[in-house]
């Protein structure tokens, strides 16, 4: 139940971070360890479970056990990632840390070809340098098909000017209005909790009026997160939507991984088959050297190791065209991400079939495993709860 936010605030008063710290200040560590978590540090650093040393699990049998990449819990250690909570809740996690200095300086690089930019994260990826300058960490935002910036993050000493995206200025338009910037350890590491990426434009937060009366305190995702909340109960929006005849929108809240070369195959079709803009973009690479050229080193969330991926992430909603049913566009995107070889993240929407989804998430491992840490079956199994949402 520690939170990314707390985390953070006490180890980087020693000079160290989590190697890969989620975007949204209150994810958790056990929340992004039995899920998934991605950062712009994912392309050296892999996921937020590759950076576990071991972990005491709760598990549904009723025991605690300690698990580690090798002996007696090696399978629970390596079926958790992904299983949300379906075989145990992880109570304690010991990860490794990195040192970090106190700055960050960015490159905002333009890009404006979608095979081009799937080069250029090749590249940087491969490298880990671009144009001779060193690359901690890369995330970027595509605009549209001919608009796109990869944001090239230096970890530094040096005391440089730093820019504040805590209060008046939006993080995400600075991309396009600068081609460099810097920003302290803490606030990059947060710059797109503040705004919860561009998402908070949906609650007038952008609007400068609205935003100066604010409290700062409160441009936050989880107080964004809050209001969703409320909309999904009380459905005030909605209402007023379909009063002045709009049609009703279904929720493409998903991030994805695509094979960096068909990430601009991607990127296309998503443009002109669901147009939601602007979207996330995030590259990476399993760190687990032990897995290369297998998939079976996290079988609940087969990414090949050694194998570049690219994240693209979209949350938001889009309008059902008419006789359209809610998920079609959802199933049409999981599809397409099955056809360039890519996967899912299942923390929100997931409409797959059961027989898909046993293959394309490690079904049989996770039922063999299941099997002996929760016989009686206590917890919730992850079909159900990620296709089925008990
Ligand atoms: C709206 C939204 C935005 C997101 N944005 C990002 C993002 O920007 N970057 C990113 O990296 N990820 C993002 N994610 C994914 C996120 O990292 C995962 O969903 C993660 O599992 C959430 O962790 P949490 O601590 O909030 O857990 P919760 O949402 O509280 O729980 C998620 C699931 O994990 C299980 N769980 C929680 N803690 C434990 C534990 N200790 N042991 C076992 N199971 C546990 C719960 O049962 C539940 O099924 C987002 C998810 C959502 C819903």
């Amino acid at each position: 139940m520690c939170t990314y936010e707390d985390l953070v605030d006490v180890t980087l008063s020693h000079g160290l971070v989590p190697l890969v710290v989620p975007q949204l200040r209150t994810i958790t560590l056990g929340g992004a360890v039995s899920g998934l978590g991605i950062e712009s540090t994912s392309f050296r650093n892999g996921l937020p479970h590759e950076s576990v040393q071991e972990m005491d699990v709760f598990t549904g049998a009723g025991d605690v056990v300690t698990a580690h990449a090798e002996g007696e819990h090696a399978a629970l250690f390596r079926t958790f990632p992904n299983s949300y909570g379906s075989l145990g809740y992880a109570t304690r996690i010991k990860i490794e840390l990195e040192p970090v200095p106190p700055h960050v300086g960015l490159r905002h690089v333009r890009v404006s070809d979608l095979d081009a930019l799937a080069k250029t994260i090749d590249v940087i990826v491969a490298d880990r340098e671009w144009q001779g300058e060193r690359v901690d960490a890369v995330d970027g935002v595509v605009f549209g098909p001919d608009e796109a910036y990869l944001t090239l993050a230096r970890f530094t000493r040096a005391g440089v000017r730093t820019s504040d995206y805590t209060g008046q200025q939006v993080f995400y338009r600075s991309i396009q209005e600068r081609e460099t910037d810097a920003l302290s350890m803490l606030d990059y590491l947060w710059r797109w909790d503040t705004d919860w990426f561009w998402c908070s434009r949906a609650f007038g937060a952008q609007s400068p009026r609205l935003r100066r009366l604010w409290p700062k305190r409160y441009l936050r995702s989880d107080v964004y997160h809050r209001l969703v909340g409320l909309e999904n109960r009380f459905k005030i929006m909605g209402r007023i939507e379909a009063r002045r005849g709009k049609p009703p929108r279904e929720r493409v809240i998903q991030d994805v991984e695509v094979p960096v070369e068909g990430t601009a195959d991607f990127l296309r079709w998503f443009d002109e088959s669901v147009g939601m803009r602007p979207v996330w973009l995030c590259p990476l690479r399993l760190r687990d050297p032990a897995g290369v050229g297998t998939a079976s080193a996290w079988p609940s969330y087969p990414l090949e190791a050694g194998r570049t991926y690219v994240n693209v992430g979209f949350w938001g909603t889009v309008p059902m065209k008419p006789g359209a049913r809610r998920g079609d566009v959802n199933i049409a995107i999981e599809a397409k991400v099955t056809e360039l070889g890519g996967h899912k993240s299942l923390y929100s929407d997931a409409f797959y079939d059961r027989g898909t989804f046993d293959r394309l998430y490690g079904g049989v491992n996770l039922a063999h495993v299941k099997q002996h840490y929760d016989p009686g079956g206590r917890l919730t199994g992850l079909y159900e709860k990620a296709v089925g949402r008990r």
